[in-house]
């Protein structure tokens, strides 16, 4: 007796034999069966149904989507509205005087595995995953999974599990499951087959709650060794300890008491900014592919096969990314020479993948074999796409997109993979600009997430679509941004290296700026940084853009002086810092300060102390400030892309949500007053750098965040 299918969750018995009826309860709200309010609602119904029917002798749980259930509904956490709580959802299950057996038709992350957990018994497929994934939102299981995974998979798997958020296979739980079938499709006919042994053998019930932890599995030094083991991976984070408390006490206390601590701990997560910001950014990362430009009714445009121009650092990344999900790659170079080399390269990273284990010898071949060599443009005469990575040069580029116009056929994308160049003046190269935009992939390329698709003056609406896409199907996030110097995530890094590059100046010294800066969050600091990627490469893009910068004497002058005297970062054993041979340790040397108190005095800038939180202020704040306009000039569409952009392409903490949501969670006041501040104090240099942008001023004005604009 099926209800309305549209309800979230259904209701229905079948027979079992002797007269018994087995109750299914179906969790059914598309599309990842988020446990929504009325979800909530419809199983304390569908239970309270179960248990006062006589004739139902034990309970399923199961799902009518793909998903067992993806956890709860995180729109909701805005509302503040739990009502019904979860855990008292569970509480209802877990003592149910008639067995209770979930049937995990697929994944159940979060709320969906602890609704699993407090199931008397599990049946899934040997094949599906499950996970406790609250941690990547900057909060813990909030239901009971602290207390009861541990009790079934073990203290040692319940932590790694509860920390690091990572889905886990279901046949590595033997713990967890009762029963594991190998094929999916007889999932159901086998749970009632199971449910009826169930009742034959006199219906025992299994609460998690009544199992005691072994003492055994977690020894005296299991959690001092599991914080140092996690240490690397969670600095500067506050709900991985939580969940290390949290499993503490599963093992310290009697499980009502765990339940409270979980509790506790729980909302210390909840109301952390942390909490908020890992939330934003979960939905920034949805929001970015969420674009205005094109709409349902825009065709996409099919890509089977890509053609890479340039088989260098960048070519032979990207051509890596189409290989990895099967799409055929032609490479092309002028020499045949600089071909072999790059093919040799792309070669060799698969064989190091290999060698870690995460390729087979085989894949490595099916992968090569997916790319061909070529110089001849003519090879391209049939691809879907085009993606350019030539030499950073106007000229180079125009010339390379001619002979694109000339060869290949018609509605082939053409795709510039620049960093700083004008997109419409490449465009404009072509007979067909409608057909030509950026796709700016971040190095190394064939290993970082995010793709900033750049649009063109003009740009089609069906290319950016099919660009944006293209991006999902090789595992990319993509942001779309408009034209300008740099796009979004090189133009807001150009403040940071600067203000890295006048603290010099002014007495800070690179060791200092760069702790600040890894304890804001950062991966490295700015020196590091700059040393590991060359410190001539911002020394090529300042000589190619003296007309921005001229007005400034004092712009980067210490990172000038460095490369010309040879130091340009590790590769060369110095640049900001001293390195040993074969090491990429950072040692200070006092030489850089001599090298900056001499261009102080000749500019005639005065020392400063600088504080910690100057230095934050300092290298951050310009940035939001750029972005506040590049937001007003449409470059970007929201500030929730920014924040993507900064988390994905420039490691910013992701417990901060990005830039844009650091602003707004210190308040745009405290920004703008800062940057009054500075603009006040420092002189030419200050009114030269520190304008508050317009859009930063107003939204401070109106005690607004960027999120509102
Ligand atoms: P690279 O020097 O490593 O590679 C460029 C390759 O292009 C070389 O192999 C060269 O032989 C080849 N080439 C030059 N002219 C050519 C032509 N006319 N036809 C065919 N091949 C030609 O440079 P890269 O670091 O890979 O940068 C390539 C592009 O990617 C540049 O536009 C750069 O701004 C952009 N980019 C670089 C990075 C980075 O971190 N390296 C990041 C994002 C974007």
């Amino acid at each position: 007796m099926a209800q309305d299918k549209d309800q979230a969750v259904h209701y229905e018995t079948t027979a079992l034999s002797n007269h018994n009826q087995l109750a299914i309860i179906w969790l059914n709200n598309p599309p990842v069966n988020a446990l929504s309010k009325a979800v909530r609602v419809g199983v304390i119904d569908a239970m309270h149904k179960a248990l006062a029917d006589r004739s139902v002798a034990a309970v399923v749980i199961s799902s009518k989507q793909a998903l067992f259930s993806g956890g709860a509904d995180i729109s909701e956490f805005a509302s503040g509205d739990y009502e019904p709580p979860l855990p008292s959802v569970l509480h209802l299950i877990e003592n149910a005087d008639k067995p209770v057996v979930a049937v995990l038709n697929g994944p159940a992350f979060g709320g969906g595995l602890e609704v699993a957990l407090a199931c008397h018994y599990r049946v899934t497929f040997a094949a599906n995953k499950v996970g406790l994934p609250e941690v990547n939102l900057g909060i813990l299981p909030g239901a009971g999974g602290t207390q009861r995974l541990p009790r079934l998979a073990g203290v040692a798997m319940a932590l790694d599990m509860i920390v690091s958020g990572r889905p886990t296979p279901a046949k590595k739980l033997p713990g967890v499951f009762d029963l594991l079938v190998e094929d999916p499709t007889a999932l159901m006919s086998e749970s009632v087959h199971f449910c009826q042994k169930l009742l034959d053998a006199g219906a025992v019930i299994k609460r998690t709650s009544d199992i005691a932890i072994d003492p055994a599995s977690a020894p005296a030094d299991l959690f001092a060794q599991f914080r140092q083991g996690m240490a690397k991976q969670t600095r500067g984070f506050f709900a991985p300890e939580r969940c290390v408390q949290a499993v503490e006490a599963a093992v310290a206390l009697p499980f009502d008491q765990g339940l409270i601590k979980e509790g506790e701990l729980f909302m210390q997560c909840m109301q952390s900014p942390q909490a908020r910001a890992q939330q934003h950014f979960f939905f920034a990362e949805r929001a970015a592919s969420h674009v205005k430009d094109y709409d349902k009714s825009t065709p996409v445009r099919e890509i089977k096969t890509v053609g890479i121009i340039g088989a260098g650092t960048m070519g032979g990344g990207i051509a890596m990314n189409f290989a990895n999900v099967g799409i055929p790659v032609t490479l092309l170079e002028v020499k045949q020479e600089a071909l072999d080399k790059g093919l040799a390269l792309i070669r060799k990273n698969y064989e190091g993948s290999a060698k870690k284990g995460k390729l087979t010898a085989q894949q490595v071949e099916e992968r090569m074999a997916l790319l061909t060599g070529s110089t001849q443009y003519a090879d391209l005469a049939d691809v879907d796409l085009v993606i350019e990575a030539v030499f950073e040069k106007m000229s180079v580029k125009q010339e390379v997109f001619k002979a694109l116009d000339n060869v290949c056929k018609a509605g082939a994308i053409l795709a510039s993979n620049t960093s700083t160049l004008d997109l419409n003046e490449i465009a404009q190269a072509t007979s067909r600009p409608q057909d030509v935009i950026g796709l700016h992939f971040f190095s190394p390329a064939n290993v970082m997430k995010l793709l900033e698709v750049v649009k063109g003056e003009q740009t089609s609406p069906d290319v950016i679509k099919s660009a944006m896409h293209m991006a999902k199907k090789i595992n990319k996030v993509a942001v779309l941004v408009g034209v300008c110097f740099g796009f979004v995530g090189n133009r807001m890094i150009e403040t940071y290296g600067r203000e890295a590059n006048r603290l010099l100046l002014e007495g800070a010294n690179p060791e200092h700026i760069d702790q600040v800066i890894t304890d804001f969050g950062l991966p490295m600091g700015p020196f590091t940084m700059g040393d590991m990627a060359g410190q001539d490469i911002g020394y090529f893009v300042r000589q190619s853009r003296r007309e921005f910068i001229q007005h400034d004497p004092s712009y980067c002058v210490v990172a000038d002086r460095l490369v010309e005297q040879g130091r340009v970062g590790l590769k060369a054993g110095k640049g900001a810092y001293l390195y040993e041979p074969g090491s990429r340790v950072p040692i200070a040397d006092p030489e850089v300060m001599v090298i900056a108190q001499q261009e102080a005095k000749r500019l005639n800038i005065a020392p400063r102390k600088h504080s910690d939180q100057e230095i934050v202020e300092r290298i951050i704040y310009p940035m939001i400030n750029e972005g506040a306009l590049i937001l007003a000039e449409g470059i970007a569409a929201k500030s929730s892309d920014i924040d993507v952009i900064y988390v994905y392409g420039y490691g910013f903490p992701v417990y901060r949500g990005g830039p844009m949501k650091y602003a707004d969670e210190i308040g745009l006041k405290t920004v703008h007053q800062a940057m009054l501040k500075y603009r006040d104090e420092l002189g030419d240099y200050g009114i030269m750098w520190f304008e508050p942008a317009p859009l930063l001023a107003e939204l401070a004005s109106q005690n607004k965040g960027f999120a509102s604009a």
